[in-house]
């Protein structure tokens, strides 16, 4: 949780479940993301998600350094979440702090599952999410493109991974928790699945709900996960729908 103080809203949502932003209890932020956007990078992938604006960047399966740290039978996975100083509404010391570093191991968690590790014993796939500007869902929005990025790398996966954040505030169930419901709401859920198999590869909470509640909050996810699977398909085929059309535009031109 941030350390900062902010003001309590005097209502975070009205009797007819329009949230403080105006959303309506099960609607999403709008959600952007492209594949492909570092040069340099052996994959890579940019996500706009409400106000949150994230590049992940994927190196490997490469040599691991240091050696002793390589895995005899499977591919080590070293992940870095850093927001940087700008990234938040009140300056952050730049560097790892404890929150980084816990996010930092439970996105690794989240995405492993989804990597076939066994294929490439004895190297590294790093994997490098920067914050530059938060607002509340980093983590999950961090995740999905990071999925993005490893594929963008070539690297052979099961599944992508999929996240989202469902929360409580009052009575109401909401998705996607935005800023001022993260402060200040009552529960909040970042839930991550590999979406073909809906397996879970991340599940936290803060603040309380009931078993009713809790079920309807993670069928909440299942179904915006499904939808956000859809938009790192299309945004993993725009990019190979570019280079397509860059290869046989050569083509032509070489005839
Ligand atoms: P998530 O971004 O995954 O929801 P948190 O619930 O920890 O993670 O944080 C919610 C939001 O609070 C972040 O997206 C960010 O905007 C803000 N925040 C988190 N940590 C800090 C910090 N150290 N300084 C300023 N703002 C922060």
């Amino acid at each position: 949780m941030p350390i900062y103080i902010e003001k309590k809203p005097e209502k975070l949502i009205s009797e007819d479940g329009t949230r403080i932003d105006g959303r309506k209890p099960d609607e999403m932020r709008p959600i952007s993301m492209e594949v492909g956007v570092l040069e340099r990078a052996d994959g890579s992938a940019y996500i706009e998600w409400g106000k949150n604006r994230i590049v992940v960047a994927v190196y490997g399966p490469r040599e691991v350094h240091p050696r002793h740290l390589a895995l005899p039978d499977r591919a080590l996975v070293r992940c870095r979440y850093n927001m940087a100083p700008f990234s938040t509404r009140e300056r952050k010391r730049p560097g790892p702090d404890r929150r980084s570093i816990e996010l930092s191991k439970v996105i690794k968690e989240a995405l492993i599952p989804a990597i076939i590790v066994e294929k490439f014993p004895y190297t590294t796939i790093d994997v490098f999410i920067e914050v530059l500007r938060s607002d509340a869902g980093t983590r999950i929005a961090g995740i999905t493109a990071a999925a993005l990025a490893l594929a963008d790398a070539g690297i052979p996966m099961r599944d992508l991974v999929t996240g989202v954040t469902v929360g409580r505030v009052g009575d109401f169930i909401v998705l996607d928790v935005g800023h001022e419901e993260d402060q200040f709401g009552d529960s909040d859920m970042p839930v991550a699945i590999l979406p073909r198999t809906k397996e879970i590869t991340l599940l936290q909470m803060d603040g309380t709900m009931t078993p009713e509640q809790f079920e309807k909050a993670l069928d909440m996810a299942m179904k915006a996960c499904e939808k956000i699977y859809q938009m790192q398909l299309e945004a993993l085929k725009k990019k190979y729908v570019e280079i397509e059309k860059e290869v046989l535009g050569g083509r032509e031109n070489v005839s």
